[in-house]
């Protein structure tokens, strides 16, 4: 019996409830995964592992559902670092300029290979990107085995990119729409077009500051939800990225339409985008709402640390904490995949095997029971993941993690030194 895998004596699992409500954690179980789907989860699956099958230890272990980070620009992480102190408008501005200058193929593939090392090491299986070059970041990210949703953004080219990220097994098309005031609505209408012949989702930045809010109002007597909605954009294909400046009055008319929602909190409050993504709200009228990184206004692609400070920023601006953590980690966990469009989020049997496996760290997580552990793994920051499956297939084991360090080292080898000569990365100035 090949393609099985052993999980032995996890000393905790971590996932959603089967509504999708709550977090269950479980104490001491084996898992076992067949031909890529969980079977097995109790006292003991079986000691001795079935010739051919691979066994892990995970006595030291958290065990959580891999996750998918729902809005990226994944090959900024180039710009790592970059612009630390610019609000939204500026920093809009000056990293548009410096792209229009640098940014080539092969960086967009560079760019995207570091990004989907990272992101496997803080248990990440799969993300929904927009930018340049597409096709190159879902050629990156398959190198890793990581899933990318993405594609065109301009009507020109489309067909040929779509083509293109559809030969790879792991990409997933989806179109690029970058928001409501760069692009003009009759382009907009013909993207939609695009999307409902090809049967394809979109995906598209919305109400992300006041001024993107103000704007759209001034010019069209709508809220940009409201414009949306008019216009027919709204539909359960739509995945509505930021939304940081939303009205009351607009949440029901995403729940009408079905439409989901992504928020990127650690980059709102590094762009000083204010505003703030109303999650509990949203969340009771039953939208599915997800969390993202964004680029590199996002700084790391850790989605755990995103949990965190999406609670935190909601719990700072209503004065309560009627957000729990186990709702907010189940709901995230389920929603992603929905949003991705794939099976997964939950560990039980019958499910496919997206697992991620986390080294619980002496100094940083204990004491630590069933208990505390949400709040210890999420509220202290996080861990870097030792294992992370997809389907049951491992893409990172302590053995991979040497190498994806190695494969940085070389790629930034190739590019650090050309890129900072020519950026400053404090200001954004072009130096050459
Ligand atoms: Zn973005």
């Amino acid at each position: 019996m090949e393609n099985s895998i052993l999980i032995k004596h996890a000393k905790y699992i971590v996932t959603p409830d089967e509504r999708g409500e709550g977090t269950d954690i479980l104490q001491d179980k084996d898992i076992l995964v067949e031909n890529g789907v969980i079977t097995c989860i109790t006292s003991s699956c079986g000691e001795t592992s079935p010739r051919g099958s691979i066994r892990i230890n995970a006595d030291k272990y958290v065990v959580m559902p891999a996750m998918i980070n729902c809005h990226t620009h994944a090959a900024m992480k180039i710009f790592k670092g970059s612009l630390p102190d610019m609000e939204f408008w500026e920093w809009l501005d000056k990293i548009v300029k410096i792209e229009r200058k640098i940014i080539t193929k092969e960086l967009v593939y560079q760019g995207s290979k570091l990004a989907s090392i990272e992101m496997l090491l803080n248990g990440i299986i799969g993300f929904i990107d927009m930018y340049y070059y597409p096709d190159e970041t879902v050629k990156a990210a398959s190198e890793y085995g990581l899933l990318v949703k993405t594609g065109p953004y301009r009507l020109d080219n489309a067909y040929a990119v779509l083509s293109s990220i559809k030969n790879y097994p792991n990409g997933y098309p989806i179109i690029n729409i970058h928001s409501l005031y760069k692009n003009d609505p009759r382009i907009i209408d013909k993207m939609y077009a695009l999307a409902e012949e090809q049967g394809l989702p979109i995906h598209i930045h919305v109400s992300e500051t006041r001024r993107e809010v103000y704007l759209i109002r001034r010019e069209t007597g709508k809220w940009p939800i409201q414009y949306m909605y008019s216009n027919g954009w709204l539909n359960k294909n739509v995945i509505l990225a930021h939304l940081n400046w939303v009205l009351s009055s607009e949440i029901p008319l995403i729940r009408e339409k079905n439409a989901k929602v992504v928020n990127c909190p650690h980059s709102a409050m590094r762009l000083a985008e204010a505003g703030f993504c109303p999650v509990y709200e949203i969340l009771r009228e039953g939208i599915i709402l997800g969390v993202g990184t964004d680029g590199s206004s996002g700084d790391r692609y850790n989605l755990l640390d995103e949990i965190r400070m999406m609670l935190l920023l909601y719990r700072h601006n209503y004065w309560d904490t009627r957000l729990k953590l186990p709702y907010l980690f189940s709901k995230i966990m389920v929603n992603s995949y929905r949003i991705f469009g794939i099976k997964g989020g939950l560990i039980k049997p019958g499910w496919p095997a997206h697992l991620s496996l986390f080294k619980i760290d002496v100094v940083r997580h204990r004491p630590l029971g069933t208990s505390n552990l949400l709040a210890s793994l999420i509220l202290s920051g996080g861990a870097e993941a030792d294992y992370v499956m997809i389907n049951g297939g491992l893409v990172l084991t302590p053995e991979i993690k040497a190498k994806l360090h190695s494969d940085a080292e070389r790629v930034l080898d190739k590019i650090e030194e050309k890129l900072l000569r020519i950026i400053d990365y404090y200001d954004g100035e072009l130096i050459e």
